[in-house]
């Protein structure tokens, strides 16, 4: 077990987040040292291309306490989150985004709900009144959805930010699959939650790296990857699909026996092809989608790979899944 000589870690992913950099630890720093002396704050570049680095890197130089991680490339939120994770010590392990859009100010009461004896505190957005209609709207449904068809309940309009304690954080780094939807995976993990609601506020600069294209990935990787009841759903549709046919065959039997033969119309026949074909093609996807996945998850590549490693003391233990071991670079 990696053991925790750390009381708290704050692990951020940073991807191109430079005009924010600087606010983000003015205003996290103080809320940290009124907690506690002893933390760190892990920060993912995840592959920026702005001075997002060497801003850290700067920062490093005043606070110490501040690590860096940085990735060969981009590779998207959740898997820099996940090398945060692998590489934080702390027993409380807190991720948060840059853009200030979760208050740092409740990691206080994060840290004092763990402290009551919580294994996690997450963070729910009580009010999104503030996000456009159409995400609203998209979110709510994705939820509605993975309620009903997974096995894990994944809660409502929580996102990353939240308290894991060392043995869940444990837990989730020994979870072996590549397809790391994170909200699932908390979930997954289970044990002992509390909430804490909050507004969630505007970005303080910078742009969103999120596209709708991206969310609606984000959605199906969320359902595919902890369900199999859209497999299911095909062998349904398909004794429908049987049972109908055989029905409207008996009528034309039945029909043709009583009135003599009598030509359907082709335009019939033609949309009875299509429909049925377009149904195959739909169920042929699902199973791309399962066949994709597998894929891989067969070829085994680690989540991510570490370009550099500043002020970390010890490469984290595999723990299961496959993290490269250090490059020349590495732990500088
Ligand atoms: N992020 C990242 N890699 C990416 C995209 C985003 O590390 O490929 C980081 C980003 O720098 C920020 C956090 O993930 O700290 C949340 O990103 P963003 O604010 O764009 O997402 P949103 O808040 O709109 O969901
Ligand atoms: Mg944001």
């Amino acid at each position: 077990m990696s053991g925790s000589d750390i009381m708290l870690s704050i692990v951020t992913p940073v991807y191109n987040e430079e005009e924010v950099c600087d606010v983000f630890f003015d205003r996290l720093l103080p809320i940290l040292a009124s907690i506690t002396a002893d933390f760190e704050v892990v920060c993912v570049d995840d592959g920026s291309r702005d001075g997002t680095l060497e801003t850290l890197m700067r920062r490093r130089r005043d606070e110490p306490r501040i690590k860096v991680l940085s990735l060969s490339r981009n590779f998207g939120k959740d898997p820099a989150l996940m090398a945060g994770i692998d590489y934080a010590r702390g027993a409380a392990v807190v991720p948060i985004d840059a853009d200030l859009q979760d208050p740092p100010e409740l990691i206080a009461d994060m840290v004092a709900k763990w402290r009551e004896g919580y294994d996690t505190v997450i963070g729910v957005r009580s009010d999104r009144s503030q996000e456009s209609r159409p995400k609203r709207w998209s979110a709510s449904m994705f939820y509605r959805v993975m309620g009903q068809v997974s096995a894990v309940d994944v809660p409502p309009n929580a996102g990353d930010f939240r308290l894991l304690d060392r043995k869940l954080v444990d837990a989730l780094r020994r979870l072996p699959e590549r397809s790391r939807f994170m909200k699932g995976l908390y979930a997954w993990v289970g044990t002992n939650p509390t909430f804490l609601y909050y507004e969630r506020p505007e970005r303080v600069a910078g742009k969103t790296k999120w596209r709708y294209w991206r969310l609606w990935n984000f959605a199906l990787d969320g359902i595919f990857s902890f369900t199999t009841l859209p497999l299911r759903i095909w062998t349904y549709v398909g004794v429908f699909v049987s049972g109908m046919s055989g029905l409207l065959g008996l009528y034309i039997v039945l029909t043709t026996l009583m009135r003599g033969a009598d030509m359907p119309g082709s335009t019939t026949v033609l949309l009875a092809v299509l429909f049925l074909s377009g149904v195959n093609m739909i169920g042929l996807g699902v199973l791309g989608e399962y066949i994709g996945r597998i894929f891989h998850e067969v070829k085994q590549r680690p989540l991510y790979l570490v370009d550099r490693a500043i002020g970390f003391e010890q490469l984290p233990e595999a723990n299961g899944r496959p993290i490269l071991p250090g490059s020349p670079r590495l732990l500088e």
